[in-house]
């Protein structure tokens, strides 16, 4: 059998990713190219469609060995029309039809869909997802995105939102403006940002740290703090152990509900290893139900900075990994 291949773009604010992956998941091409989202949608997108002819010239892979292309994006995307309704960050991209501009310019079938879900499918397919059923994949970054892999299915709900664990509730009265409006959501008490209020907080309040001493001319970052945590500094391990917590009883209201069998955590504050994944792991096991609790593990994501490009190949062939 001829080895097939699919594209696979990641389209971020400042690079687009752009990937031959073939059906095990192996890059065997990729290359980014600036976003420039101030020359409008137009522009990005005809960037991408010149890196994908030049990948595929270069590679001397026949189009008819390409199954399909796969985009992530960092905002609202309709998965079924390949439909962009929203990047946040990316000005101008609004209502942008991706996937029909793709289809007529590559005659490939195109689908389009937001950046948690496709790394969500990257790990479930090739990377610590592997060989499980039921996972919840989330992201721990500036922001907390989760996707929802369940049955082997990817949940999207019924206006393509599922996932939202950044805005679980988990204060119900008072607590932080969260920029989605709400107060009280977990990203205001367990995101890179919070990290760094904590870290604040700690100075404030008279305590010494070695955060302190390690950003001397340049402004504390979680990543910092992680370093200090991981040097044995009390005060930055607790930090984390209080980010932790709150991611755990996060995940034990998603334990309790899904029962999922692996929990992958990625993003950029994961990277602080065993000192955040330690405290998670505890509380999943303290609060949640027994049955639930023993049948999940936690583990770190393992496709890093290529679960985009990865996943978003996935996305064209639903029948590699049922995505809908
Ligand atoms: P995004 O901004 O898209 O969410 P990332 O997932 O890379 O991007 O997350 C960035 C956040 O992760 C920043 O707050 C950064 O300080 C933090 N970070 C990066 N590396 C580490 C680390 N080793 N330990 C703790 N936090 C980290």
């Amino acid at each position: 059998m001829t080895t097939k291949y699919n594209i696979g773009v990641d389209l971020g604010g400042t690079n687009v990713k752009i990937a031959i992956v073939d059906y095990d998941g192996h890059i065997v091409y990729s290359n980014s190219v600036p976003t420039r989202a101030e020359m409008g949608y137009e522009y990005t997108i005809s960037n991408i469609i010149t890196e994908i002819q030049t990948s595929l010239k270069e590679t001397q892979i026949p189009k008819s060995d390409i199954g399909g292309i796969g985009f992530g994006l960092p905002g609202q995307v309709d998965y079924e029309k390949g439909l962009v309704h929203i990047l946040p960050n990316i000005p101008g991209w609004i209502n942008v039809p991706l996937g029909q501009i793709m289809e007529e310019r590559f005659g490939l079938p195109t689908k389009a869909d937001n950046d948690v879900n496709v790394a969500t499918l990257g790990e479930f397919a090739h990377g610590a997802g592997k060989g499980a059923k039921d996972i919840v994949c989330i992201t721990v970054g500036t922001g907390i995105g989760a996707g929802i892999i369940a049955n082997g299915q990817m949940v999207r709900g019924a206006s393509m939102a599922a996932g939202e664990l950044g805005h679980m509730i988990l204060k119900d009265q008072g607590g932080d403006i969260c920029g989605c409006g709400q107060t009280g959501c977990l990203e205001t008490l367990a995101s890179g940002p919070s990290i760094v209020k904590l870290a604040h907080d700690y100075i404030m309040g008279g305590k010494s740290c070695k955060f302190k001493e390690l950003a001397i001319n340049t402004p504390i970052t979680s990543q910092i703090v992680g370093e200090a945590a991981n040097m044995g500094d009390a005060v930055s391990k607790r930090i984390f152990e209080i980010i932790g917590y709150w991611i755990g009883i996060a995940l034990a209201n998603t334990v309790n509900l899904l029962n999922p069998e692996k929990i992958v955590i990625g993003g950029g504050v994961a990277q602080a290893g065993d000192i955040l994944f330690n405290p998670i792991r505890e509380t999943i096991q303290k609060r949640s139900l027994k049955v639930a609790a023993d049948a999940v593990e936690v583990v770190p994501a393992q496709l890093g900075e290529s679960a985009g490009v990865v996943g978003a190949s996935i996305l064209a062939n639903s029948n590699l990994v049922g995505s809908k």
